[in-house]
């Protein structure tokens, strides 16, 4: 194998075909600005330190308006991570028209010096393509199983009006299980882009999240923004300050640190470099409980606290909500699923409460569902950890600086462990740097039921997270 080629740094911002003197001429720019321009109408975003305005491309971006989402903000994993065939260098030429101020650029978590993950990336592509595989939409079974899944949503949903109450604590019961499958295999997919080849179609299963309570705006800014960029990294210097309840300017802010093993802290410790507290301890046996909170807590606080501030942590969500379709959107959807999920049921049970106890015990299996096929994918034994900026120790003095290093509970690198063993096979095989994209992506995840045809349909795809790592070796 070999995929050990450095890249240059023209190579790696848009393929290597950058104008020099177009570069050399373009002004700098600064960090405030760029956070600025985060409107729809209006919106730049920095891929490598370089400044784009994609304000009119969104338009006839193949992607739809998600390229958006990137708006005032650094772009580069998603640059990277949503284009495997690339981008053409002369479209980014055209687009940029700046270059980020030296001192403000973006220090970033992840190395792209390597050939790494363009030939992964190259390889899936080859893969898809020789096996005759649409990219996205799949064989068309995503839309059987979708089909299913919303059918009995509403099956459930109905029964759980017109049964007698025991009955229909049953069916709400069957009701959130059916709404986390609808989560999982319908929404995931259509917000991605990755449901079907029509740009209408990704839209509707997008809207499903909706249609099931929650906002797919909450859901594109966690998982889109925070979530897959930054996989079980932390930011240790924002966490510090939080603690001292100190709130800097958004554009200030590092954006590379994932929401998903923060925000559930402190109630629980999902990061290894955060503080313990005694009760932690206990954590393995508390936190089934907690699980089943998970989507009642976005439906009812998450998503009106970001309607309302526009960020959501340290994302900022100004884009997204810029325009006045999506707020109304938000709004309808809103009323709109409280008036079937929670108006229904109080009114064929004719009581207020009953209503509201189908409605909570309906979230309590969706949330229970989904947290426990979210946790088994990144806090689970052998996965590693990122942390950004300080790791100090409980004395507060730092004990490893900016050292990007993805490590285990046990302070074990797994691609180190991997190296070594794929070394004993071959000499031939080149140095990837541990933080890699890519190489972070593998050692932050792990698969799950590995194989199970049940669970492959039913996780849309999760209990899959990554290749094993040996059949990309040994081609
Ligand atoms: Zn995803």
């Amino acid at each position: 194998m070999c995929i050990g080629k450095q890249l240059n740094k023209s190579e790696e911002i848009d393929g290597g075909n950058v104008d020099a003197s177009v570069v050399s001429k373009l002004p700098e720019i600064t960090r405030e600005e760029l956070k600025s321009h985060n409107h729809p109408s209006n919106a730049w975003c920095a891929v490598h330190n370089q400044v784009l305005d994609i304000s009119k491309f969104a338009r006839r971006h193949p992607g739809g308006d998600l390229i958006l989402l990137a708006a005032g903000s650094d772009a580069t994993v998603l640059f990277e991570t949503y284009h495997p065939r690339g981008v053409p260098a002369s479209l980014v030429n055209k687009l940029k028209i700046g270059e980020l101020r030296k001192s403000e650029q973006f220090e970033s978590y992840y190395s792209w010096n390597s050939a790494f993950y363009p030939t992964l990336k190259k390889r899936v592509v080859e893969k898809v393509e020789s096996n005759k595989l649409s990219r996205r939409g799949g064989d068309g079974s995503i839309m059987v199983k979708g089909l299913f899944f919303m059918f009995a949503f509403w099956y459930c949903l109905y029964q759980m009006c017109v049964s007698s109450f025991n009955d229909s604590l049953k069916w709400s019961v069957a009701m959130g299980f059916f709404a986390s499958f609808i989560g999982t295999c319908i929404q995931h997919d259509g917000n991605h882009g990755a449901f079907s080849n029509y740009r209408w179609l990704n839209k509707a299963a997008g809207w499903t999240l909706d249609m099931i309570g929650a906002s797919g705006f909450t859901w594109e800014i966690q998982h889109m923004l925070g979530h897959h960029p930054y996989t079980n990294v932390l930011d240790c210097e924002e966490r510090e300050l939080q603690e001292k309840s100190i709130d800097r300017p958004l554009f200030e802010k590092d954006q590379e640190c994932d929401p998903d093993v923060f925000s559930s802290f402190p109630l629980l410790r999902m990061h290894p470099a955060q503080e313990p507290s005694w009760y932690q301890q206990y954590q393995h046996m508390y936190a089934p409980f907690l699980f089943a909170l998970m989507t009642v807590a976005k439906v009812l606080q998450q998503d009106f606290e970001l309607v309302f501030s526009k960020r959501l942590y340290h994302i900022d969500a100004t884009c997204r909500y810029g325009s006045k379709w999506n707020v109304a959107r938000f709004w309808f959807m809103k009323v709109l699923t409280m008036a079937y999920m929670i108006g229904l049921p109080v009114y064929f049970h004719s009581s207020l409460l009953k209503g509201c106890a189908l409605f909570l015990v309906g979230h309590f299996s969706c949330g229970e569902m989904l947290a426990t096929m979210f946790i088994v994918n990144h806090v689970i034994e052998g996965v590693a950890f990122g942390t950004k900026n300080h790791a100090r120790d409980r004395k507060k003095e730092v004990v490893e600086k900016i050292v990007y290093r993805p490590k285990t509970v046990e302070g074990m690198t797994p691609m180190i462990e991997t190296r070594s063993a794929a070394l004993d096979k071959s000499k031939s095989i080149e140095e990837v740097p541990l933080n890699d994209w890519a190489a972070v992506q593998c050692q932050t995840s792990v698969n799950w039921s590995s194989g199970s045809w049940f669970w492959n349909h039913f996780s849309g795809g999760l209990s899959h997270q990554i290749g094993k790592y040996s059949s990309i070796v040994n081609r």
